[in-house]
């Protein structure tokens, strides 16, 4: 049996639907989530639905980052009740960005000197917290080339264990994590409940673990090819 979902399910004398020949094309359905649209198996959704947070994440994603098959910051929107995600490079133009840019309250998310630990802000949180997506250097790029985002005032969180990409994906340093990782450690820390966000990490390891597992498989791509024909 080619699938469980689709063809099985039809009633015996039930009508075909037509195809293209005037046949009954077969059309395996999976399952997909209403939330992420993916199908299921590929679900990239907290199982206890989004949480909720006192500060509205804004990711700011660099294009080609958009293209990796683990997409961290789609993970961070959707983990998270209220989070954006714009992609581009330069955000001059992009009235919702430039909005949020100069409304008071607003910081972002980045290491380096400057920075202040985002524990420090946790009695006065931020109302928005923009993330930078992409390799260490996109986000310097980003930054740099948007000069009302270098003008933000930032904040940093030191990692508190490795990134969780593992062997898929070296980080440039151990001060680096993937975004959702930072987002969920920033998070806790200015909410001072850590524990609250930890789904987000563990969701993210399942997710990583989940294409390593197909990497190694006989299968390279975990992206179907739809069949000839
Ligand atoms: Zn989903």
């Amino acid at each position: 049996m080619r699938n469980l979902t689709g063809e099985g399910r039809r009633r015996k004398g039930a009508p075909l639907r037509p195809g293209g020949g005037g046949g009954y094309l077969p059309r395996p359905v999976r399952p997909t989530c209403s939330r992420c649209q993916r199908p299921v198996a590929f679900c990239l959704c907290l199982p206890g639905g989004a949480i909720a947070c006192r500060t509205r994440v804004v990711i700011l994603q660099h294009p080609r980052e958009a293209r990796l098959a683990i997409c961290s910051a789609e993970m961070t929107r959707l983990a998270l009740q209220g989070a954006e995600l714009h992609r581009g490079v330069r955000f001059g133009d992009h009235p919702r960005v430039r909005e949020l840019c100069l409304a008071p309250g607003t910081a972002l998310l980045f290491p380096g000197e400057g920075a202040r630990a985002a524990g420090e802000a946790a009695r006065e949180p931020p109302e928005t917290l923009l993330v930078l997506d992409g390799t260490w250097l996109q986000a310097e790029r980003m930054r740099r080339d948007n000069p009302f985002l270098a003008e933000l005032p930032r904040l940093a969180v030191r990692p508190d264990r490795p990134s969780g990409y593992g062997e898929l994906r070296r980080e440039p340093g151990p001060e680096h994590l993937p975004t959702i990782e930072a987002v969920a450690q920033a998070l806790g820390a200015l909410e001072g409940d850590p524990a609250r966000f930890e789904p987000m990490r563990t969701r993210f390891r399942e997710v990583v673990e989940r294409q390593l597992s197909c990497a190694r498989g006989p299968r390279r791509s975990p992206r179907h090819r739809p069949a000839a024909g």
